[in-house]
């Protein structure tokens, strides 16, 4: 049994309905008090206008998909840089909320248990989560109410998950247009800061501080191994047959086009920077941006069902493996006993 199976509450018996509906809105985003909603795991809940979805979990994953949706209400203005303080990228990212709900299933497969799962049902026109207040909602009242129900349900499943489990794993799932077929596993490190060698890159404890991995290494002499070495997310995404960058094969991305993580990761994540966003810094659930690339990941169902289940695999495998390699330092995605 993994040590993920062992974390899951052996009570369960929902596999992955998620079709009931409940208008209740997440708590406020910086609420510490007692829960005002029983979350059942894998049932859906929605914010005031069903803009957006958060699907209660009980494993220490979450999963956030924020440029997938589809809903154009007309109450809600398109965005433009003119209105959003200068800059409005409005292309969605093509059949990642539909991948990030495979993604869901196979984990509920594989695993026993749900993961939390956070979606953004309006089209990135109407509003772009993964950017801060200003440039996501463009000053409309709508707008910003939906992303502070967006973060609010993320800040709400990592709360549930620190309190659960002690550690947890986030991911926010994109899609990238970029030429090149692989995935890009944002980290917050930048194209030139992958650049750098192992050695340059554990000299300055800045790249260390600054990744979304931060606590799950306890030294930034660690930072490599995680972020490209064989124990790294990338390097298990390519044994089931999905390129990546970071990896043992691309250690850095190159000339090449790279997303290196944004609004999203700073805030959910345990880099030393959330505390810029409101988030933990320094917190218990790290995790990364995911930017899958289009053909042979997001293009088909089929290939979608199959990355889905690849997921599931590989996350089980990386944190099992992070279990055992922290276990010296604390426990990692272990239950309170
Ligand atoms: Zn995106």
């Amino acid at each position: 049994m993994s040590v993920l199976t062992l974390v899951v509450a052996s009570s369960l018996t929902v596999a992955g309905s998620s079709c009931s509906t409940s208008a209740v809105g997440p708590p406020p985003a910086d609420t510490t008090g007692p829960e005002q909603v029983d979350y059942v795991p894998g049932e859906s809940y929605y914010g005031e206008h069903g803009y957006v979805e958060y699907i209660a979990g009980n494993l220490p994953i979450i999963l956030s998909a924020g440029h997938g949706g589809h809903l154009m209400p007309s109450a809600i203005p398109d965005r433009t840089a003119d209105r959003c303080g200068g800059s409005a990228t409005t292309v969605t990212d093509r059949n990642t909320r539909e991948m990030t709900l495979m993604m869901s299933q196979a984990i509920v497969e594989r695993l026993g248990g749900h993961p939390h799962v956070v979606i953004s049902h309006l089209h990135r026109r109407k509003l772009d989560p993964n950017r801060d207040l200003v440039e996501a909602a463009c000053g409309n009242g709508l707008a910003e109410q939906a992303w502070r129900e967006y973060h609010g349900f993320i800040d709400r499943a990592r709360a549930d998950v620190a309190e659960a489990h002690g550690r947890g794993w986030y991911m926010d799932v994109h899609g990238h247009g970029h030429p090149y077929q692989r995935l890009e596993l944002g980290y917050l490190l930048r194209r030139p800061d992958l650049a750098l060698d192992d050695d340059a890159l554990t000299a300055d404890d800045v790249f260390w501080r600054r990744s979304s991995i931060q606590t799950m290494v306890t030294a930034a002499t660690q930072l490599p191994a995680l972020l490209r070495g064989e124990t790294s997310l990338g390097a298990l995404y390519e044994e089931h047959g999905f390129p990546a960058v970071p990896s043992p094969t691309y250690p850095d991305p190159g000339d090449e086009p790279f997303f290196s993580g944004g609004y999203s990761t700073v805030r959910h994540t345990c880099t030393a920077n959330a505390y810029l966003y409101g988030g933990h810094a320094d917190g218990p659930v790290c995790g990364v941006q995911l930017e899958a690339n289009f053909h042979g990941v997001r293009d088909t169902e089929e290939n979608r069902a199959r990355f889905a289940s690849a997921t599931a695999a590989v996350l089980e495998e990386f944190l099992a493996r992070a279990v055992m390699e922290l276990e010296t330092a604390g426990s990692y995605l272990m239950p309170h006993q």
